[in-house]
C-alpha cells in the first residue's frame, strides 16, 4: 500500500487576515452571536459587541477579552442596543463614528423566535415584535453602517433556514427570515458595485436559548453547537476580497429536527 503524501501546508498556521480589523455583531451576548465573536477574538479582531441585556454584554466582554491573541491588543466596545429602536442605533453608530477607523464587518445576528401557534392563535403583538426584531432591526443597523463601511467590507446576515422553508407554527419566524433574505439579496446586488460583500447565513437547528422559546423540548443533542457555525463564518470572512461565500446553509449532519 503507497504511503500517504504528508501534506505540511495545510499544518501552517492560519495568516492573520482578520487581525486588527473591526467587526460589530449584534446580538453578541450569548448563543451564535457571541460564538462568532469568541471566533473573530481569536482571530484578533477588534470587537463592538451590542444585545439589548447591558450586564450580559458586559460579561460578555469580559470574557472575549481573556482571548486576546499573546502581545495583541484587542479592542472590545460592549455597548447595549436594542435594534427595533432608531434611537437605540443611531446612540451605538455615532459612537462607532467616534472610533474613526471604517467597520471592515457587520454581523446582523439579532433575532427572535416564537412561541408555536398557528396563524389563527398568533397574537398580533407577537407578530410584530418579531418582525420589528428580525426585519425592521436588520434594517436600520444596515443602513446606519453603510455609511462607516468600505470597499473590502463584508456584512453577514444571520437568517436561518426558515429564509426558505417554512416551518407550521412558525409564521412571523418564517415571514421575518424570509423578509430578511429578500432584503439580503437586493443589498447584495447594490452592494456588489461597491466592493462590499453581503453573505446569507442560513444554519439549521444550532443549541441556542432561542430553543427556550420556539420548543422547549426540542432535542437539543441533535442540533450544532454556536461554536460550529462560528467557525464556518470565520472561514467565509477569510476568504479573498474578490471572492465571496453568498450563501451559507449550515446543517447539522440529523437534518431538520
Ligand atoms: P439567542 O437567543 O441565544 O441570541 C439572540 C441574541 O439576539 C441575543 O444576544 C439577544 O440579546 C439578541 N437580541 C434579541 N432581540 C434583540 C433586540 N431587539 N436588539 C438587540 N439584540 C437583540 O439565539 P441565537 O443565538 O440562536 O440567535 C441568533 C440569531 O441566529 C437569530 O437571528 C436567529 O434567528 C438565528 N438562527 C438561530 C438558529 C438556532 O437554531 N439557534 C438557527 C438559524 C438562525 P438580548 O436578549 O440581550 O437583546
Amino acid at each position: 500500500m503507497p504511503k500517504r503524501k504528508l501534506r505540511f501546508r495545510e499544518m501552517t498556521p492560519r495568516e492573520p487576515i482578520l487581525r486588527d480589523r473591526l467587526a460589530l455583531i449584534t446580538g453578541a451576548n450569548r448563543g451564535i452571536g457571541f460564538a462568532i465573536a469568541r471566533a473573530l477574538a481569536r482571530e484578533g479582531c477588534n470587537l463592538i459587541i451590542t444585545g439589548r441585556d447591558e450586564r450580559a454584554v458586559a460579561k460578555a466582554r469580559t470574557e472575549l477579552e481573556k482571548l486576546q491573541p499573546a502581545k495583541l491588543h484587542l479592542r472590545v466596545l460592549a455597548q447595549s442596543c436594542d435594534v427595533r429602536s432608531q434611537d437605540s442605533v443611531d446612540y451605538l453608530f455615532a459612537l462607532v463614528r467616534g472610533l474613526h477607523t471604517p467597520l471592515d464587518i457587520l454581523i446582523n445576528n439579532a433575532g427572535i423566535g416564537h412561541p408555536n401557534r398557528t396563524v389563527g392563535e398568533l397574537p398580533y403583538s407577537t407578530w410584530m415584535e418579531v418582525i420589528d426584531t428580525n426585519l425592521n432591526g436588520l434594517f436600520l443597523v444596515t443602513q446606519a453602517a453603510l455609511a462607516v463601511m468600505k470597499r473590502g467590507s463584508t456584512i453577514v446576515n444571520n437568517l436561518s433556514i426558515a429564509a426558505e422553508r417554512v416551518f407550521p407554527g412558525s409564521a412571523a419566524y418564517n415571514a421575518s427570515k424570509h423578509g430578511a433574505l429578500g432584503f439580503t439579496n437586493t443589498l447584495r446586488e447594490e452592494l456588489r458595485p461597491k466592493g462590499i460583500r453581503v453573505i446569507a447565513l442560513m444554519p439549521g437547528a444550532t443549541d441556542t436559548a432561542i430553543w427556550n422559546t420556539l420548543w422547549p423540548k426540542a432535542p437539543r443533542r441533535k442540533m450544532m453547537s454556536a461554536e460550529t457555525v462560528a467557525r464556518i463564518v470565520v472561514d467565509a470572512l477569510r476568504l479573498p476580497e474578490s471572492t465571496t461565500a453568498e450563501k451559507i446553509v449550515v446543517m447539522p449532519s440529523s437534518g431538520t429536527l
